[in-house]
Formats: structure tokens, C-alpha cells, sequence
């Protein structure tokens, strides 16, 4: 048997502990595997492009356990009544290769990569931090939104969209958190939610270079989280803010990041940083007040692997394991046939009713 965590399991596991707390340990999880970078067999992720989105697949392992995430970014999808970020993943025992924990990752997702954003803006952002404008808000917004209250002490949200009723919809489910410390004010324009920003999440989703920020925009000792490029031809941000000499880009896996992040506008020599060499004091994640700093955020396997088994200890502790026959369960290893016949009604017979019909139909295309 292997565990299972859909979505009626994902809502009671985060409604346990609530969102921000559940972020809070995932981020933690997170830290914990890009301290031991060295030990994961690391890939850029594989990548299948249509003209209107993009399917991947994004494994990793660190010999002990194997997971992989399934998921795509279908820009378009929202118009049709769909999401435009979808995700499930494996967790695997490398020692005998079966799969432990098959589970939902579609809110994982979204609580995960605000995880990350808030652990790389600890980092990176001035300490002093209280302001975001927070660009772009669909589906991932709040989970932004509650990682950086909560773990970086943001008191004030400063919304912005493209689309009025996403932004209504931000601040009708901030105003439900009930969180009294934390303002949110609608922006009329991207502009106007930077000005002022210590920190700005752009989470937009656009199958295009777009320009969500623009060079004059940008403060000095701003810390940019770019989220929303994250595809070859996906990016939100000037490539001026960039070159800034000012500015400190890091990425989680570089090789994956020239591919697909917001890099992927600058010569494969400009020059960034890997979030693994801050932790290891490698590298500063920001070095004077002044400086800009920029995490350009594409979501690595690392992160889907801390949260799968993040998610498999959980459901564990809330005892709320479920399991489903995905991997048969044999007496008799070599005897996999066996099974057919075993089961309920069961027969090795061929039926010549069901067969012959099949078959002719086959030989008649
Ligand atoms: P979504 O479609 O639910 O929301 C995107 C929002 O962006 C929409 O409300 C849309 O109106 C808005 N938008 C588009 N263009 C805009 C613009 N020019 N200015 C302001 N707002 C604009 O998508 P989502 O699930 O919230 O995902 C957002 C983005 O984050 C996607 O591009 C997705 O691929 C990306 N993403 C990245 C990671 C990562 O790890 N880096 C993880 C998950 C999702």
C-alpha cells in the first residue's frame, strides 16, 4: 500500500495547523535540504512547451529518498474556469525503489513557494522590512501574503492586478485571516504599490516577456521576490534592473535558473549566486542596506522533495494516513500473474466474447 494525500487531507493537514505555522516548519524543511546541498542529484527540470503553457517534470534525490513533481502553467486556464498552476508528486524509498506517499500538490505548491520566498527574503531583505507591494493576485497570492506577515514581519500589503476581481478577492481573503497587525491597500497601478516598498513580490502570469517592473520603479535597498518567471520566454521583470550594479541576483539552481528564470535575459556569464552558497556563508544574501536584492524564484525539486516529506511526517503525527493499493502486494514476488486470477471474480480466461470484438476492431483500423 502507499499513502495518499489528496485534497480533503491537504485541507485538514494545513487547517491543523493553520497556514502561516504549516509555512513556517515547511520553510524550515526547505533550510534544513539546501544546508546539505551537496547531497542531492540536482537536474534542470524537464520541460514539454505547447503555445499556451508548459507540462514538467522536476525530480531529485539525496540517496536516502526520491521524489519527483508533476506539474504545469497554463497562463490561459483562468479564463476557462481552471488554475493555471495544477501539481502532484512521488515520494520514493530509493532502497527498494517503491513509492511511499503519492499526494496532491497543487496547494503544496503554493504554500511551498511562499516557504521559499519568505526563507530567501530572511536572507536577503533589510531586516527593517515592513511594506510589500505584492504584484499579480491569482492563486498564489495568499500563501505570498501570509508567509511574509509571518515570517518576515510585513504589517503593510500593498495589492495590485491586472484583474479588479483577483485583487477584491486578495483582500477579502486577507480581511477573513482576521489579521489585525496587517493592512491592505488596493493599488491602481504597479507603480503605485512599489513606491514606497521595502519588499515586492511580482507573482503575475503572463506567457511572455513581460515588463512588470521597470528600472525607475526600484529603490535602493528594495528586495525584488520575482516568482511569476519562471519559463523560457516568462519573465516579469526589465532586464535593466538587472544589470543594476547595484544588484544581488540569486537563484536556487543555477543551470535551471539561466533556463527559465528572469537570467534567462542576461548573458550566460552575468554573474549570480546559488541560495545554497548564502546558507553556507558562502556568499551574503545581501551586503549593505542600500544594495538591491533580487530572488529569482523558479521553484526547484528541492523544494517539492522537502515537502513531500514534510507532508508524509505530518500526516503521520495528525494520524490521518490514508493509503491506496497504487503497488501490489505479493506473497510471491515472481508471481505478479497470480494477482489477475486472485482477484474477486477473477480470471486468467480470456473472455472470447470481449476478446473477439476488440480484436476485430483493430484489424479493421
Ligand atoms: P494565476 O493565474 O492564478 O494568477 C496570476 C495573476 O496575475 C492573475 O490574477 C492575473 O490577472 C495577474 N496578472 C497577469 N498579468 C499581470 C500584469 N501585467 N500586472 C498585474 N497582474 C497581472 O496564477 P498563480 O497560480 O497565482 O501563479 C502566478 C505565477 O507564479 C505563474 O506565472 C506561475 O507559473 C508562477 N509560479 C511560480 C512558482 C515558483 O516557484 N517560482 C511556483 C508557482 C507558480
Amino acid at each position: 500500500m502507499v499513502d495518499y494525500i489528496g485534497i480533503a487531507n491537504i485541507q485538514k493537514m494545513v487547517g491543523a495547523l493553520g497556514p502561516a505555522v504549516f509555512i513556517e516548519g515547511l520553510a524550515a524543511e526547505i533550510e534544513a535540504d539546501y544546508r546539505r546541498w551537496g547531497e542531492f542529484d540536482k537536474s534542470a527540470r524537464h520541460a514539454i512547451h505547447s503555445p499556451v503553457g508548459v507540462i514538467e517534470l522536476m525530480p531529485t534525490s539525496d540517496g536516502q529518498m526520491y521524489s519527483f513533481k508533476y506539474v504545469n502553467g497554463h497562463p490561459k486556464n483562468t479564463a476557462l474556469g481552471l488554475l493555471t498552476v495544477t501539481a502532484f508528486g512521488v515520494l520514493a524509498d530509493v532502497k527498494t525503489g517503491y513509492p511511499l506517499l503519492l499526494s496532491e500538490l497543487t496547494v503544496t505548491t503554493a504554500l511551498r513557494t511562499a516557504a521559499m520566498s519568505a526563507l530567501a527574503a530572511r536572507w536577503m531583505a533589510r531586516p527593517d522590512s515592513r511594506v510589500m507591494a505584492l504584484i499579480g493576485n491569482g492563486a498564489q497570492s495568499e500563501f505570498q501574503a501570509i508567509a511574509f506577515h509571518h515570517m518576515l514581519g510585513i504589517r503593510e500589503i500593498r495589492l495590485h492586478d491586472v484583474d479588479r476581481k483577483a485583487m477584491d478577492k486578495l483582500a477579502r481573503n486577507l480581511h477573513e485571516l482576521g489579521l489585525r497587525d496587517l493592512q491592505v491597500r488596493l493599488c491602481k497601478s504597479a507603480a503605485d504599490a512599489v513606491q514606497g516598498a521595502d519588499v515586492v513580490t511580482t507573482v503575475t502570469a503572463d506567457k511572455r516577456n513581460a515588463i512588470i517592473l521597470t528600472p525607475e520603479m526600484i529603490a535602493p535597498g528594495m528586495h525584488l521576490n520575482a516568482v511569476g518567471g519562471d519559463c523560457p520566454g516568462k519573465t516579469e521583470l526589465h532586464a535593466d534592473i538587472l544589470r543594476r550594479t547595484d544588484a544581488r541576483v540569486i537563484v536556487e539552481y543555477e543551470p535551471q535558473s539561466r533556463i527559465e528564470g528572469e537570467i534567462q535575459q542576461m548573458p550566460a556569464d552575468f554573474a549570480v549566486t546559488e541560495f545554497a552558497q548564502v546558507l553556507s556563508g558562502e556568499a551574503a544574501g545581501r551586503a549593505s542596506p542600500a544594495e538591491v536584492t533580487i530572488f529569482d524564484s523558479v521553484g526547484f525539486a528541492l523544494e517539492d522533495y522537502s515537502a513531500l516529506r514534510y507532508l508524509y511526517k505530518l500526516q503521520q503525527v495528525q494520524s490521518l494516513r490514508q493509503e491506496i493499493d497504487l503497488v501490489p502486494d505479493l506473497d510471491n514476488p515472481k508471481n505478479l500473474f497470480g494477482l489477475l486470477a486472485a482477484a474477486p471474480g477473477g480470471t486468467t480466461q480470456a473472455a472470447p466474447g470481449l476478446v473477439k470484438p476488440f480484436a476485430a476492431e483493430l484489424t479493421s483500423t
